[in-house]
């Protein structure tokens, strides 16, 4: 403990918010972004610094883009897969159709 100031176990002084008289010992100085601010505060005026006035002060990254990316060239331009489906898609597939009519004589 320095020696420079007294003690001051029961002095008193004026709350800088409200006014009121406090133990000089229990107020705290007010702080804004991690700013001290040379306001003192009683026990009922003071408050933390708030989270939400250190927006900003963090830096954040959240990078969307992704390195070296592998894409599915599987799909075609229309967003469709180029898959030939089937029994055995390896050997290819064929189909035969034909439209005509029959004609029956009795
Ligand atoms: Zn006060």
């Amino acid at each position: 403990v320095s020696d420079t100031y007294a003690r001051g176990k029961n002095a008193f002084g004026f709350c800088d918010v409200c006014g009121f008289r406090a133990l000089l010992r229990e107020m705290r100085e007010v702080v804004v972004r991690m700013a001290p601010t040379n306001i003192l505060a009683c026990r009922s005026c003071w408050d933390p610094d708030h989270p939400q006035n250190m927006q900003g002060m963090v830096r954040v990254t959240d990078p969307q883009a992704l390195r070296r990316p592998r894409p599915d060239t599987s799909l075609g331009p229309d967003g469709s897969r180029d898959i030939v489906w089937g029994w055995s898609p390896l050997l290819g597939l064929s189909a035969d159709a034909a439209v005509g009519t029959v004609v029956v004589a009795t």
